[in-house]
């Protein structure tokens, strides 16, 4: 049982116990809480480890910065010669964002973010608003950090910064060949070999250390057989069309829904561009696309939509398709010692915005857990519940993500009319219990935007401490 107490709460009353059900009864003192300790300290580690980290992407820039934190070396083996993020945009929610500053990353993303106000879901054929999901003020009251976008070289940039500041060893043009999670070893290409305490995978979708943990074997991909076209839009030239200016007077996000289709937009760089992701059904291999004809297929998939947002793509000058996958759900992410999180672990489809929070929630979790060893012994076991505590979270979140993929592109019918029914009440500002737009959905926000990986390992492991005790006897 956990309990709630600390500076805001008076030291005359009981500590209120948070119950083991659903329950958001406690919300106003765990806000209480937190407003008074501002934001809570990172857990320093007893046992100071010798981390190898492979991928300085944003999931393994994210992990290096907790683990440096909780008192661990780390040392960064990244494949490419110059760092950088491909694509324009990308969504920061808002359980990504408390724990970005609990790591000290606030002043690096400020001079970057933008801060949307709201998400408003459009009908694919007149743009209708037929969802809505107020996020200022509601998701800094309710989650108690705001809800960002940014474009994707700003926020790995700003990862990267701090990573440096912190003393984190970056290693580049290291692309790693092997993994030996006996030794806790890797082989780069050019032959040498480096080894650690741990070794931790933050290598993308295409893993080999996932191939390593899998004894040789391939993840099969569960194949949504979607993909999605990423363009940016200059913004003075749609400021200078009264036609679609309106969509940027207030920073939000808008996304256009239709027959197996849907069209994200929000602007970045501060509010300088206007991006958006186009996705669309296609069962081709991509090894067949022919980039020359990326820009003409994507006006083709959209037309009939309408006018505004087809004025707005006919706008884009450039753009590259993305091949969208989700993962398999693993059984484990580790494996001796060597570990996998990010989209090495669990790719999801991007209709949660969720891939990158995840990878964010996943080196946080690893180094809380990691912090509850009292000796290099307890390595399996801290290894054990990260794996079992984030398997659970972002297996429900790949399955968030692939269920948006239904809600979202039902052609016009019986489902497509309750649904859009459904989400009236939050449109018209009606007080609602549920919602099919799972931003709004007061259950799915409370599980996806509440969730607090700190508090999940420390359950863990109490609940394996509680286990061991009991079962001795
Ligand atoms: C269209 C689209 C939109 C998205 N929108 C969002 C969003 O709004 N919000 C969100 O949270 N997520 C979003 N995502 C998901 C997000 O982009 C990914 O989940 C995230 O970037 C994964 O980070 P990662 O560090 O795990 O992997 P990656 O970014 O793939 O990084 C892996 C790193 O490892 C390196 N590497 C790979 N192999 C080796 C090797 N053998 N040796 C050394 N280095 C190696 C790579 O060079 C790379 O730097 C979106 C994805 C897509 C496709």
């Amino acid at each position: 049982m956990v309990s709630l107490e600390g500076p805001g709460v008076p030291p005359s009353e009981k500590p209120l116990a948070v119950p083991s059900y659903p329950s958001n009864c406690l919300q106003f003192a765990k806000l209480l809480k937190e407003t008074a300790s501002h934001v809570a300290q990172p857990k320093i580690s007893p046992v100071n480890l010798n981390v190898i980290l492979v991928g300085a992407g944003l999931g393994g820039l994210a992990a290096a910065i907790a683990l440096i934190q909780a008192g661990h070396t780390v040392t960064i083996y990244e494949q490419t010669a110059v760092l950088g993020e491909v694509g324009a945009g990308i969504q920061i929610p808002s359980n990504s964002t408390r724990v970005l500053f609990k790591l000290g990353l606030q002043p690096y993303l400020k001079p970057y973010i933008t801060e949307p106000e709201s998400i408003a879901f459009r009908r694919w054929q007149n743009g209708k608003v037929i969802g809505k999901t107020k996020l200022v003020p509601d998701f800094v009251e309710n989650f108690n950090a705001p809800y960002y976008v940014i474009h994707r070289a700003d926020f790995h940039s700003a990862l990267y910064q701090k990573a440096l500041d912190m003393g984190v060893g970056i290693k580049l043009g290291a692309r790693v060949v092997d993994y030996d999670p006996v030794q806790g070893g890797i082989t780069l290409a050019d032959g040498t070999e480096h080894s650690g305490d741990l070794v931790v995978a933050a290598d993308g979708i295409k893993s080999v250390a996932r191939k390593v943990l899998l004894e040789g074997q391939e993840m099969p991909f569960r194949k949504p057989r979607f993909a999605a076209y990423r363009a940016v839009v200059d913004m003075n030239m749609m400021r200078n069309d009264p036609e679609m200016s309106w969509i940027l007077e207030r920073p939000a996000l808008n996304i256009w829904i239709g027959d197996s289709r849907h069209v994200m937009t929000y602007t970045i760089g501060a509010g300088q561009a206007f991006n958006m992701v186009l996705s669309h059904p296609d069962t081709s291999d991509p090894a067949t696309w022919n980039p020359q004809r990326a820009l003409e297929d994507m006006k083709a998939q959209f037309q009939g939509w309408d006018p505004v947002l087809t004025k707005i793509i006919g706008m884009v000058e450039k753009t590259d398709k993305w091949p969208l996958l989700s993962g398999s759900l693993l059984n484990r992410w580790t494996v001796g010692k060597l570990a996998i999180l990010g989209d090495a672990a669990h790719a999801m489809l991007p209709y949660m915005s969720q891939g990158a929070a995840m990878a964010v929630e996943d080196g946080v979790a690893l180094a809380r857990s990691l912090s509850h060893m009292d000796s290099i012994e307890q390595l399996q076991e801290a290894l054990d519940i990260f794996e079992m505590v984030r398997i659970e979270r972002a297996g429900q979140m790949q399955e968030a993500s692939l269920l948006n993929g239904q809600l979202w592109h039902f052609a016009d019918g019986p489902l497509q009319e309750a649904r859009d029914a459904a989400m009236a009440p939050e449109v018209e500002g009606i007080p609602f219990s549920h919602s099919p737009n799972q931003w709004s959905d007061p259950a799915t926000q409370m599980w996806c935007y509440g969730y607090d990986a700190d508090k999940e390992i420390d359950a863990a492991w109490t609940k394996a401490g509680t286990w061991k005790v009991s079962s001795v006897f």
